[in-house]
């Protein structure tokens, strides 16, 4: 997309360009792709934007944040995706982080969100249980106030990343008589407090990320609820909003573009580049054209969070678009690597250069459309708050 920009932001975009290509270097890029199940190399990254002041790009500054404009937003976005750099983890920094900023109290903002920023915790996120995914609330699990803590008991399941975090930040009930919504509190919960068991979930590509996580008679302070008791559906459905914005990745479905264009000038079908290949062609170009739609609208929504309005329900658009647009990437690239895409690794033909990624990237991406609130559920929010109908 060609936007022309005023002086301050092309010096703006000098700046990031030189700060990538000092901070994001070769050999980091490569640790973030080897290990993408413990993504300590992200933490890394992490850190170095906080040191240049870059940690956080929505928070207000006062907490430590950016508060970019939506065109400085996008100009990161777009020179980070353009040199591969990562993106940082979203449960402290686009999670749980604007939830304090919101309704926290000042002794939490102090006490989490310095470290959030420097990616000092490892915060994961409490909401999805069994039986309470879609229709999230018909949670179960319980917190039952005795003096200064709350005792909780219940489980929840694929936590991502619990068996690294310090916290997590989780939805409980703590009111049973009154409308289901309305029971239900946001409690930061210390992740090596006595009576938590995580149990891992191996997804289908053979990583671990997931985990069901058991609580057995948890004590947990009543100074780590944010904002009421029985309000936290309110906290908990702003988190989905910012969560569901973050999930669109415009900026890496454009590199995701850029690498398969790159791959197709060099791979061949009877005997041409496959790049050349009309069909092959066809179906790169309407991925893009669908890209460049959903770019525009993801300004336009960064345009309305400025003035204060939203992420509203129109997260829930950039959500179902966003993952379609990845899933049909993935899957063009699962189709440029052929049979190689269905070798595991260690087989003997394993090692074919890029199916491993194609096959990586494919495998996981199935969860785009669910986590984060299932693509037909993004299509129900969509008819009823967007649409009216
Ligand atoms: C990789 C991955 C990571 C995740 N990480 C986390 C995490 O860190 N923390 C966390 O709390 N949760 C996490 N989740 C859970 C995720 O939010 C839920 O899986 C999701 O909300 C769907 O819930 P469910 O799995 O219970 O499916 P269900 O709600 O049982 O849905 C099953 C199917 O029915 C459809 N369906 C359900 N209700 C409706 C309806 N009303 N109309 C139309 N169709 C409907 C759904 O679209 C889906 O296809 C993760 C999930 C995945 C896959």
């Amino acid at each position: 997309m060609d936007v022309s920009f005023s002086t301050e932001e092309s010096a703006f975009r000098e700046e990031v360009r030189a700060f990538l290509k000092q901070a994001w270097t070769p050999e980091l890029a490569a640790r973030v792709d080897a290990d993408a199940t413990h993504p300590q190399a992200i933490v890394e990254w992490q850190r170095r934007l906080f040191e240049r002041g870059w940690a956080a790009p929505g928070w207000p500054k006062q907490h430590g944040g950016c508060e970019w404009t939506p065109t400085q937003r996008y100009i990161y976005d777009v020179e980070r995706s353009a040199v591969g750099a990562a993106t940082t983890l979203p449960f402290g920094l686009t999670m749980v982080g604007p939830v304090i900023i919101k309704y926290g109290n000042a002794e939490q903002q102090q006490r989490f969100l310095p470290r959030i920023l420097r990616a000092q915790d490892w915060w994961c996120q409490g909401y999805s249980e069994p039986g309470a995914g879609s229709d999230l609330a018909a949670l179960k699990t319980r917190a039952e106030l005795a003096g200064s803590d709350y005792i909780v008991n219940g489980s929840k399941i694929w936590t991502t990343y619990a068996q690294h975090a310090d916290w997590m930040f989780c939805l409980v009930r703590t009111e049973s008589s009154a409308r289901r919504q309305d029971g239900i509190s946001f409690l930061l919960i210390d992740m090596k407090a006595p009576g938590i068991r995580i149990s891992p979930i191996i997804s289908i590509d053979g990583e671990h990320s997931l985990n069901e996580v058991f609580f057995d008679n948890v004590r947990v302070p009543v100074t780590n609820r944010v904002g009421e008791q029985d309000k936290g559906w309110t906290y908990a459905k702003s988190l989905l909003q910012h969560e569901r914005t973050a999930i669109a990745g415009v900026g890496d479905s454009k590199r995701k573009v850029q690498r398969i264009r790159e791959l197709a000038r060099r791979e061949t079908s009877a005997g041409q580049p496959l790049l050349d290949d009309p069909v092959f062609a066809a179906r790169l170009a309407d991925i893009e054209i669908e890209l460049m739609a959903l770019e525009f609208t993801e300004l336009r929504a960064l345009w309305q969070a400025a003035k204060g309005q939203g992420p509203g329900a129109e997260s829930s658009l950039l959500k179902i678009k966003g993952t379609q647009i990845q899933q049909a990437l993935q899957q063009l690239m699962m189709d440029m690597a052929g049979s190689f895409g269905a070798v595991l690794p260690g087989d003997a033909a394993s090692g074919h250069d890029f199916a491993d990624e194609a096959r990586r990237s494919f495998m996981y991406g199935r969860a785009s459309s669910i986590y984060g609130g299932s693509n037909e559920v993004q299509k129900n929010i969509t008819a009823k708050a967007v649409l009216g109908l």
